[in-house]
């Protein structure tokens, strides 16, 4: 069969989803798309909250490949670094790497509207409303219901699961013989919150920059707008003496932030209203494999969703997208090959990125202010600098270093951090450290 003739069916139009679509099309197969909610292009109005997430070189990457990095560019707001904010309001700010490195923060809704537009233009058809609440990976059917609770069940040449962090394909899998599962909660949740604009849209913060309030146990991030506001995610547990459970009234959440987050709380009038409107939401990381059953698979956060604090989630879906389309070219689009391929090559990937985004999490609530830390990437940015090919830090190879994928990122990351636990014992360090044998500390790296 050619891919002409083949009828794929993606379960779910968010990100993912939506972007796989238009690499399918580009191929030629003809492609529906099956989503849950309602067509978020007719409902704007009710959408309220606007949030919004990092985008970086991996998701560019892929989006570049369907023609689409142009169009989201003009609503991308460029993040040069992270800007701390200490307890008494005062600013520290660390580049993300080097001069004209930058992630990007976007609108998550105007994004998957771009996607799903040009899904259409591309001829894919996109079903809104329609639940998938079952497959048969021998028949290759989905069953469909409709908010009327109807029933359809449709056949296809393909199945893909692009259903998110909870999705149902997955489900139907795990009820399958030898299929690997795991969740693993942590204990903080999160919750949105509001910074609006200043006068005339003013931005009351920087601009260009990711903020974040890091507090040990828990911390609070920001991420501009186009509009001059911010959207503020508090990463906080869900019990225990300072936690959700205990911020129970006006009076405790007010106190709570003016005592730890002063400079914020000043720019936060709805801080009341969103605090209680908005949900606390649970993070967690789901791994499971295989992602292939017969003719069926699963992709993004359907095959491994994880905790956010890398700003990588949504990129190593874009990422499955653009390398399963490179599998596809180079076998031909003999998916009996490619499905296989597709989850060995990137199961490690996913893996890795799984374990440094929970990684990730204590060092920005916990390490950014850190003065061993602080150090640590100086010394590693020197190293960089003398030698920008041969030692380049965990952040810059997971976030602006697509060549490298990300358990290759993982595995140097792992050398490097031996030789820098070494140079930073080194007694005095915190004064010798400008005039350090950079070469000496490069030849100790595999490879050196
Ligand atoms: P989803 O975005 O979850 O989309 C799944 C779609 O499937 C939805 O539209 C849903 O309605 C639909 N669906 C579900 N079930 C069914 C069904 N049974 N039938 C039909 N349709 C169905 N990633 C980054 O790269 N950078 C960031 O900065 C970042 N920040 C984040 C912050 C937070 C707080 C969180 C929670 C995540 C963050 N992520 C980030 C991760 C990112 O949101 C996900 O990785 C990304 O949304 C995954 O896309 P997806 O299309 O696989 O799944």
């Amino acid at each position: 069969m050619t891919a002409h003739s083949k009828h794929i069916a993606i379960v779910g139009a968010g990100l993912v989803g939506s972007l796989l679509a238009i690499y399918l099309r580009k191929r030629g197969y003809k492609v529906s798309l099956f989503e849950r909610r309602a067509d978020m292009r007719k409902n704007m109005l009710q959408a309220g909250r606007s949030i919004n997430l990092a985008l970086s070189n991996r998701g560019i990457r892929a989006l570049e490949e369907v023609g689409l990095a142009d169009a989201i560019r003009p609503v991308a707001i460029p993040m040069h670094g992270r800007m701390m904010h200490d307890v008494k309001g005062n600013l520290t700010f660390q580049a993300y790497g080097k001069e004209g490195q930058y992630i990007n923060s976007v609108s998550r809704s105007n994004l998957n509207i771009v996607l799903m537009n040009k899904a259409e233009a591309e001829g894919a058809t996109l079903h809104f409303n329609q639940r998938v609440t079952q497959i048969d990976t021998d028949k290759t059917t989905i069953a469909v219901t409709s908010p009327e609770n109807h029933l359809e069940i449709h056949t296809f040449d393909l199945i893909i699961g692009a259903d998110g962090a909870f999705s149902a394909i997955r489900q139907s899998l795990q009820a399958t013989d030898r299929f690997d599962f795991s969740q693993a909660y942590i204990a903080h949740g999160y919750k949105e919150l509001h910074i609006p604009a200043g006068t005339a849209g003013a931005f009351q913060l920087e601009k260009n920059a990711l903020h974040i309030w890091p507090r040990q146990s828990y911390m609070m991030i920001a991420l501009p707008n186009p509009d001059g506001s911010f959207t503020c995610t508090l990463f906080f547990p869900f019990d225990g003496e300072t936690s959700f459970t205990a911020l129970s009234s006006d009076h405790a959440i007010k106190d709570f932030f003016n005592a730890n987050f002063p400079d914020a709380a000043k720019l936060m009038p709805s801080l009341l209203r969103d605090f209680y409107q908005n949900p606390t939401s649970s993070l967690v990381t789901m791994k499971c494999f295989p992602w292939v059953k017969n003719k069926t698979l699963l992709i993004g956060d359907a095959a491994h969703a994880i905790v956010p604090f890398y700003g990588q989630g949504m990129n190593a879906g874009f990422e499955d997208c653009r390398i399963l389309n490179i599998l596809l070219g180079k076998y031909h689009d003999q998916w009996e090959t490619v499905l296989p391929e597709f989850q060995n090559l990137r199961k490690p990937d996913t893996d890795a990125i799984a374990q440094l985004a929970l990684d990730n999490f204590i060092e920005m609530r916990d390490l950014v202010g850190d003065a061993d830390f602080l150090l640590r990437k100086k010394i590693e940015a020197k190293l960089h600098s003398a030698y920008p090919d041969r030692w380049i830090p965990l952040y810059s190879m997971v976030t602006f270093n697509d060549n490298i994928r990300y358990s290759e990122a993982y595995s140097i990351s792992r050398s490097q951090k031996k030789i820098m636990d070494e140079v930073m014992s080194r007694p005095g360090i915190e004064t010798t450290w400008e005039s350090l044998d950079l070469a000496s500390i490069i030849q100790r790296l595999p490879n050196g």
